[in-house]
């Protein structure tokens, strides 16, 4: 059912809802809370102290006229009262509070208490005038952004939760739930928008868990053994140029390399589909190993396909491959969202008739009616962009492909397993030869100039530069305005004398183009960017990349982006800008400081916080997991994994009751899994 029928949807609310990735009215009953607030305890106001969170009602006894403060805040009090006392509601700049209050009317107050000067205040506290309407219970906070307060978000949620009988099916039988203590479905959800108490909040996380966790390890053993079963995949021999080939390249390739190449040209001479990982932190030269194997297929007649997460990164793919690729006669293509229409049609049109032999694209390749002729081997960069349903439906599009994704999240055995368990994995774990350590330091914003400054020694020098503007989370848009804020004032103030580019995500794709080119060719001396350029951009004659508001970044996206530098033999520099507040703040840029090893970077990511984000494994990563965490729930997939083997060893999955579940697991997989999958 779509969101669009819900009372109080209009087209705006439904463009937000859309932004917090709700379509649809599952997804806002799948669409779950980040805290809650606890409005059960109503709190007399005479033992309310100070700092405390309370709940409170009281009749509106006084409503004072709005005052300026000294800062130029407007302020607006309200006098609350009851038989246990007074309390002054206070507001900052909503002058309209005043008016939404009546003396005497009922109210329900709830928010932070402040004690001053024996005056009782609770400070722009949340208010319910329908006391009717009130939910006492603990109540639930949303991720949200700032056009949909919590309070619609609520009632639209809850709206939404109505439908949950249509809308929700439960997957796990009867008797497994029984057997696992675990709550029924609709139960969970209700439980963790609306929870009863703590204890029923709990058991509703762990049964979303399990089911997660369980379809999880399933979908990942039918993987398994379906790549294990698949035949027919074309073989493909290597070509008798591969020798000369290597040898025109403009390096030697590394010892890792090497290895890893061998090892795909061993699996694509099978007539088993290739279905390998290859692992290697930035600027380890993946790169290369996925043309090796693209122009293998080609000079065999084959197609192949390189999926790309950015256009930029596309693109970049597109021209290495024409330029490597220049004394053979093979086709290559680019396909993104914004090839012109009629280019597009064409293009499509020349891979369906097999005039094309590799294509390079970003999602358009799936999203397009793209055919191929006889595609037989797909490349995913960048996997961790990438969820286990993306892979699928590229793979879908050839006939047992052989498959190759390639990432630079540094991934610890025992999650690899999870994540990847149906693949076979190559590392590549050695630098190209002399490549310098990437200096980084972590500066205050005061010392902007002296940074400046810095730069301009590189840019004399011949070197280029990156400054990468601060992230806005939520919208491509701020944060391209300010990224044009800062490029502004960089022309005009600081780097007069220098050629400044501009390029972020709002930019149509011939403009990053134009831009990118100009970078490349020296036209462009620092380069201010968002985070479009986070992955895989490659200008080696970039030596220093300068990080504003580096604390608002993740560590996994500092490791990433401080890779844009360091790429050739030049000694390179990231230099991290910020105030770093927080205790955590610094902490987390001190690392970037001291380590740059990915794999590393990593492992404190996760002491730091838990998972981290290198592993994503929240709702975008490619597990797609919304509450689970493999790291954290280890009990939970212990006992998911011996219950996924059991279901398997007893051919459980083919009784009837397990129909939902086999259809959740094809959902996410985006695979078909009939009777022979899991035998
Ligand atoms: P990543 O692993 O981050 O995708 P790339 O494949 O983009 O890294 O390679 C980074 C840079 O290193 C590129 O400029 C590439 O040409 C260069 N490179 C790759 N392999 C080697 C090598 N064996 N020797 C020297 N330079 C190399
Ligand atoms: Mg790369």
């Amino acid at each position: 059912m779509d969101i669009k029928s819900i009372k109080g949807v209009g087209e705006k609310t439904l463009k937000y809802l859309n932004s917090l990735g709700i379509y649809t009215v599952k997804d806002a009953i799948l669409y779950f809370p980040r805290s809650y607030e606890d409005r059960r305890n109503i709190k007399p106001i005479n033992e309310l102290k100070d700092g405390d969170i309370a709940s409170i009602i009281a009749d509106v006894s006084l409503i004072y006229a709005n005052r300026r403060a000294s800062t130029g805040k407007t302020i607006s009090r309200v006098v609350f009262k009851n038989q246990t006392g007074f309390i002054v509601g206070v507001w900052f700049n909503q002058p309209y509070i005043k008016n939404t209050f009546k003396i005497g009317q009922r109210v329900f107050l709830y928010g932070k208490i402040s004690k001053k000067m024996g005056e009782v205040q609770i400070i722009e506290p949340q208010y319910e005038k329908d006391i009717e309407d009130i939910k006492f219970g603990i109540n639930p906070i949303y991720p949200s952004n700032k056009h949909l307060s919590q309070k619609v978000l609520r009632k639209i949620i809850d709206e939404c939760l109505k439908y949950i009988d249509s809308e929700i099916n439960e997957i796990l039988p009867d008797d497994i739930r029984k057997q696992k203590e675990i709550y029924d479905i609709k139960k969970a959800i209700l439980n963790i928008h609306h929870p009863n108490d703590y204890a029923a909040l709990d058991k509703s996380i762990e049964r979303i868990k399990f089911e997660e966790l369980l379809i999880l390890q399933l979908g990942l053993f039918a993987a398994k053994k379906r790549f294990e079963k698949l035949e027919n995949a074309y073989p493909i021999p290597v070509c008798s140029e591969m020798k000369e080939f290597k040898e025109s390249l403009p390096f030697e390739l590394t010892n890792a390399q090497s290895k890893t190449i061998r090892e795909i040209l061993i699996d694509m001479k099978k007539s088993k589909p290739m279905n390998r990982l290859v692992q290697g932190d930035v600027g380890s030269g993946k790169t290369i190993v996925a043309i090796i194997a693209l122009f293998n297929c080609a000079m065999n007649k084959y197609q192949g396909a390189l999926m790309a997460p950015t256009e930029i990164l596309a693109q970049q793919h597109f021209l290495s491959l024409k330029s490597l690729l220049k004394n053979y006669s093979i086709n290559i293509a680019l396909l993104i969202g914004s090839t012109p229409k009629k280019q597009k049609v064409e293009i499509i049109e020349k891979i369906k008739k097999g005039e094309i032999d590799i294509v390079v694209g970003t999602h358009a390749l799936i999203q397009e009616n793209v055919e191929f002729k006889n595609l037989a081997l797909v490349i995913t960069d960048e996997q961790h962009r990438f969820g286990v349903r993306q892979r699928g439906e590229l793979i879908n599009k050839g006939h047992n492909p052989h498959v190759l994704v390639m990432t630079a999240t540094p991934i610890p055995r025992t999650l690899a397993l999870f994540v990847y368990g149906d693949m076979d994995i190559s590392i590549i774990n050695e630098m190209p030869s002399g490549r310098q350590k990437i200096d980084t330091y972590f500066v205050r914003p005061s010392m902007r100039d002296r940074v400046y400054d810095f730069v301009k020694k590189e840019i004399k020098n011949g070197r280029q530069a990156y400054i990468v503007c601060p992230l806005v989370e939520e919208s491509e848009k701020l944060e391209a305005e300010s990224a044009v804020e800062t490029y502004e004032k960089l022309k005009e103030v600081y780097f007069k004398k220098f050629n400044v580019g501009l390029i972020h995500g709002k930019m149509n794709s011939i403009e990053k183009d134009l831009v990118m080119n100009d970078f490349k060719n020296k036209e462009i001396d620092i380069l201010v960017s968002t985070t479009v350029i986070e992955v895989g951009i490659n200008v080696p004659n970039a030596t220093i990349i300068v990080i504003e508001n580096a604390d608002r970044f993740g560590l996994a996206q500092l490791h990433q982006l401080r890779g844009r530098v360091g790429r050739g033999s030049y000694k390179s520099y990231c230099i991290l800008i910020s105030e770093a507040k927080t205790d955590e703040a610094r902490k987390r840029l001190k690392i970037m400081t001291q380590n740059s090893d990915g794999f590393i970077i990593a492992e404190k990511d996760m002491e730091l916080r838990g998972t981290g984000e290198f592993f994503g494994t929240k709702q975008h990563g490619p597990l797609e997991l919304k509450l689970a965490d493999p790291f954290k729930d280890i009990d939970i997939l212990k006992q998911t994994r011996d219950l996924a083997r059991e279901m398997l060893e007893k051919n459980m999955l083919y009784k009837k009751e397990y129909f939902n579940l086999i259809k959740e697991i094809e959902n996410k997989f985006n695979a078909k899994i009939d009777q022979t999958t899991f035998n």
